[in-house]
């Protein structure tokens, strides 16, 4: 069909591509790379909302030029992240974290999570009964899983599973701080198939949780050795920015230029109406947050946008701060720790970045960050910015000593950042899926998992789905591009 040499053709403010891509978040950005790199010669458009590339990957520089991550500061180095990162030569940049652990706040001190938990749930009891995360009784009443009847099948939420099987207290003080520290989410609501599928899958298998998960084999996922990354020096912001660069004079690339709505041609082109102009596609990626592309799909399929309505959002805010060394004058025993919802606080997690990261490193001074908000916990995001910080300086205190004046504070507000894998998710999506038919790719952090390395695959399948629809394979896709 001769595709790949489609030319962007304007006819009074309709411009003709193969492939639209919409929203450079990092899935906008992975899939139109891929495009790029396998079929160098295809129509391919990324069209972004606001005026910079990266979406939720942000970062600011304190006076003094030292940069940070705003947004997402690390990642899983999966498969595909590390191949992403390969394919853009950053191998070098990939950097581990030079100090590692983590813990949670447990009644007024930072434990370290004991050995042994697969998504929270403790596989060793005794490791357990030594952190004294759990009292006796807690203990206790997580053996009952043991004995339990099975419940039905159906998605249920992780607090519902957990709590059933192991009780309020591995609930509350083990599953939650972890499922929430990810998701900024309330597992009363979150979705056990589609967040902790392991634990989902060991009930619906084995019946009890701990017996289930101690027979599966060959844990996966964090548990099978995935670590933390993130590049050095620039952060992941390094990422986007790279893959901008790499973009840029081979494909079409619009910011400031918001799509408003979608909608097919008779002959089953898909029609973006942009800023500046309508585009024409054969094949439209659509990795913008799913509120958004609820609104561009309304008059399309106002079933589909329905649907992904039903997908909320939590708010969060990210606060970093500069410290005079003396200020800290003990380091926590950790350089990063989980505040359960229990403890009330705004503070979700504290991370010392200066601890954790090499890069972050200051002569004389630490580089705190903390996480503020979680899904139906909006209270310090009503605050203004000064009232926030005071607040949360107020936590710091209480967490972890730190007293005195911070050199340099910076507050990232992230309205609607993080979506909720609420219960019901896979046949929200799946309904949406199927509605919209072929052709069109829903695609990012909305759906099918939402750190930077699950975005980064979600771009890859979704530009090697539309591809394989659409466009001619050339020689560059044999030998340029791994499967
Ligand atoms: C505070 C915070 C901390 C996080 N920390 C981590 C972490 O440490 N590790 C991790 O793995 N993940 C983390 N995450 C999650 C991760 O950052 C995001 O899920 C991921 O970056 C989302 O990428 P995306 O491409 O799917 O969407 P986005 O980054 O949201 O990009 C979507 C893009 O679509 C654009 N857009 C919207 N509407 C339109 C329109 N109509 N037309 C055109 N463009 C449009 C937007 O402007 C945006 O640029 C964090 C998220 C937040 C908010």
């Amino acid at each position: 069909m001769g595709l790949e040499v489609t030319k962007a053709l304007s006819h009074a403010g309709v411009i003709d591509v193969d492939i639209a891509v919409v929203g450079g978040g990092i899935t906008g950005l992975t899939a139109t790379h891929r495009l790029s790199r396998a079929h160098p010669r295809a129509g391919v458009v990324l069209l972004e909302a606001s005026s910079r590339l990266g979406g939720k990957i942000r970062s600011h520089a304190f006076p003094d030029g030292h940069h940070f991550d705003t947004g997402p500061d690390a990642m899983l180095d999966t498969e595909a992240a590390t191949t992403f990162c390969a394919d853009l030569g950053l191998e070098a940049e990939v950097v581990t974290p030079g100090r590692t652990g983590s813990g949670i706040w447990s009644r007024g001190r930072v434990v370290p999570l004991p050995p042994g938990l697969v998504g929270g749930v403790p596989l060793h009891p005794i490791a357990v009964a030594r952190s004294g995360i759990l009292s006796p009784l807690g203990l206790m009443r997580a053996a009952g899983d043991a004995v339990l009847p099975r419940h039905k099948h159906g998605d249920v939420s992780v607090a519902d599973l957990v709590g059933r099987r192991l009780g309020r207290e591995v609930l509350e003080r083990l599953v939650d701080p972890l499922v929430s520290g990810i998701y900024a989410g309330d597992t009363r609501h979150l979705s056990a198939r589609v967040v902790t599928p392991t634990l989902y899958t060991a009930e619906e298998r084995h019946r009890s949780l701990i017996l289930g998960l101690r027979r599966r084999g060959p844990a996966s996922g964090a548990a099978a050795g995935t670590k933390l990354v993130t590049l050095a020096p620039g952060g992941l912001r390094q990422l986007a920015d790279t893959v901008a660069a790499q973009l840029d004079g081979k494909v079409d690339i619009r910011c400031e230029d918001p799509v408003k709505s979608i909608e097919r041609d008779g002959e089953g082109r898909w029609l973006l109406h942009g800023r500046t102009a309508t585009w024409r596609a054969r094949g439209v990626i659509l990795t913008v947050p799913s509120h958004c592309a609820a609104n561009l799909l309304e008059n399309l399929d106002a079933d589909s946008a329905t649907q992904l309505r039903g997908i909320e959002y939590a708010s969060v805010a990210i606060i970093t701060f500069a410290y005079p060394t003396a200020a800290l004058p003990t380091l926590p025993k950790l350089p990063g720790f989980l505040v359960p919802r229990k403890a009330g606080s705004l503070v979700t997690a504290i991370t010392v970045l200066s601890e954790r990261w090499q890069h972050h490193h200051l002569d004389g001074a630490h580089l705190v960050r903390c996480s503020v908000g979680r899904h139906g916990d909006s209270r310090g995001l009503d605050y203004t910015d000064a009232d926030l910080v005071a607040h949360v300086q107020q936590e710091l205190g209480g967490f972890i000593g730190i007293s005195g004046e911070p050199r340099q504070v910076h507050v990232a507000r992230w309205n609607q950042g993080l979506p909720q894998y609420t219960v019901g998710h896979l046949d929200r999506v799946g309904t949406a899926r199927r509605r919209l038919g072929e052709g069109i790719w829903l695609a990012g952090a909305a759906y099918d998992g939402m750190g930077v390395a699950s975005c980064i695959s979600q771009g890859r399948r979704a530009a090697e789905a539309a591809a394989s629809k659409f466009l001619v394979p050339t020689p560059a896709t044999a030998v340029g591009v791994a499967p």
